[in-house]
């Protein structure tokens, strides 16, 4: 199979040359999807100049102007839903039903924001004072670095680029190594959209190379980050030299309560689609149950079976309920966390890596029981299909396990007591609460966002975009007598 060269996209003009990086199908890793020309800091530096150069034309477009462009590349987004699932199935290893559906929320996502350009945000009001109007009105940042991870490769540029085009800043664009094709579409499309050259720019590059270009160049007036707690933790403390806005998005730790009271066939499911969905490569994965002792027994045994019946296997094979894990060093980590796991007395279900006609990085769901709050997999981020088990004897202990996290991002509870229901709502320390839904899977029209170790910055999405996209400013007037 032919591949297709990808390169970065700066002042609206392919940069050849570089290292070539193959881009790596993890259903079939004798599927080179694409080659990614790498770019150095140079290539970042000039992406950083293009942005800055294009900041004043753009900012200054009427709204309308970036509704357009916005709602015409969401158009485009959903009408290619099928080839671009299809490209994202196979560059990052999540099933079709699932790239597909990720596809169409981008497209979404940029339907909203195309919304949105055009929305009321700012106030006028009366002072204090008499005779004095004040007006509260929101401007563009400036220019906005967007890093972003492979595990929703179009979605999440969707949500950072989005927000940043509508409200008039320009942006460079940094994608994981990973998934350097689905990026390039989605690049591609809002430039031919019709933004004009150097307002959304794209860098492939290896994150310790580019990436401290994009956060600590003077110009860059913010950064929008997705990642790793370690990675985030270092641009936070990076860009604290320029002062740039900074918006982080790290890891999530994210517990699942299970309660006597749960219906037992919704809490195996909660826990099957937010366990491995995505094959548990998601910031909102329910990565440990918390489930009351009078329940625990039946619990594990349905989550067994139904386990034991999902299919995994190429991404894009009708029926596979599971993808592969993205690359081999992720398939080492997550089994470096049941390994662990055992070490500390869990016993583990299922986890064995599983042989399939391709070669690629496939590895069954896993369980860990009899484990405890503090052990490590209940502690770190694995950031694979597995989940671990933590029996307690109620739902007070319950919901003290949940909340020992310091990774708060997403959490859940499985039952039909309204007490629960609302002592858990109130009292979750997590950003996001489920109640009989698994704790993955969120709208695009409201916050995203965690707590603790989880976010930095203002929340990401709906109407909260509007606080880390644009800078607020009050003025005041004294019109004077007629
Ligand atoms: P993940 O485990 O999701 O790959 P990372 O934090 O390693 O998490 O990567 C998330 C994104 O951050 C990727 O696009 C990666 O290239 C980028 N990145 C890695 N190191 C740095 C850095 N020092 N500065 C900025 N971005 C970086």
């Amino acid at each position: 199979m032919s591949s297709r060269v990808l390169t970065s996209v700066i002042g609206g003009e392919a940069v050849r040359g570089g290292d070539e990086r193959p881009d790596l199908n993890p259903s079939d890793i004798s599927d080179v999807v694409a080659v990614a020309q790498v770019g150095d800091a140079d290539v970042a530096r000039s992406a950083v100049a293009a942005a800055a150069e294009a900041f004043g034309a753009w900012s200054a477009t009427t709204p309308w102007e970036r509704s357009s462009v916005l709602d015409r590349a969401g158009t485009e987004v959903m009408a290619r839903a099928d080839e671009l699932g299809d490209l994202l199935a196979r560059e990052e290893g999540k099933t079709y039903p699932e790239a597909r559906g990720e596809v169409v929320r981008a497209g979404q996502i940029l339907k909203y924001f195309a919304g949105t350009a055009l929305q009321p945000h700012g106030l006028a009001l009366d002072s204090v004072r008499p005779g004095i109007e004040v007006t509260v009105t929101r401007e563009p940042v400036g220019v906005v670095s967007v890093i972003t991870p492979w595990n929703f490769p179009i979605a999440i540029p969707a949500w950072k680029i989005a927000p940043a085009l509508a409200f008039g800043n320009t942006v460079v664009f940094k994608p994981a190594e990973l998934v350097p094709a689905s990026a390039w579409e989605l690049v591609d499309i809002l430039n031919r959209a019709g933004l004009p050259p150097g307002v959304l720019n794209l860098v492939l590059g290896r994150g310790s190379v580019v990436g401290p270009i994009l956060t600590t160049s003077p110009e860059v007036d913010a950064v929008t980050f997705t990642g790793s707690v370690d990675t985030g933790r270092g641009i936070l403390r990076e860009s604290a030299a320029t002062g740039a806005k900074v918006q982080l998005e790290l890891g999530g730790k994210n517990p699942l309560v299970v309660t006597d009271h749960a219906d037992l066939a919704t809490a195996v499911e909660c826990a099957m689609q937010g366990g491995f969905g995505s094959t548990g490569q998601r910031c909102t994965a329910s990565s440990v149950l918390v489930v009351t002792e009078g329940v625990h027994d039946r619990f594990v045994d349905a989550l067994t079976e139904r386990m034991s019946a999902w299919t995994v296997g190429d991404a894009r094979t009708a029926g596979v309920d599971m993808g592969p894990v993205v690359d081999s060093s992720q398939l080492a980590q997550d089994e470096d966390y049941l390994g662990i796991a055992r070490g500390q007395g869990a016993q583990v279900i299922g986890g064995d890596r599983v042989e399939c006609e391709t070669d690629g990085h496939y590895l069954a769901p896993a369980l860990a029981v009899g484990t405890s709050v503090g052990d490590r997999i209940n502690v770190e981020e694995v950031f694979g299909p597995v989940m671990s088990v933590i029996k307690v004897a109620d739902y007070a202990e319950a919901i003290e396990a949940a909340n020992s996290s310091t990774m708060n991002l997403s959490s859940g509870i499985c039952t039909t007591d309204l007490a629960e229901a609302s002592h858990f709502r109130r009292h979750s320390k997590a950003g996001m609460v489920m109640v009989n839904l698994p704790t993955a899977g969120v709208d695009f029209h409201v916050p995203f966002g965690g707590r603790g170790e989880s976010s930095h910055g203002p929340r990401e999405q709906g109407t909260a975009a509007v606080e880390f996209f644009t800078t607020s400013k009050t003025s005041y007037v004294a019109p004077g007598r007629p």
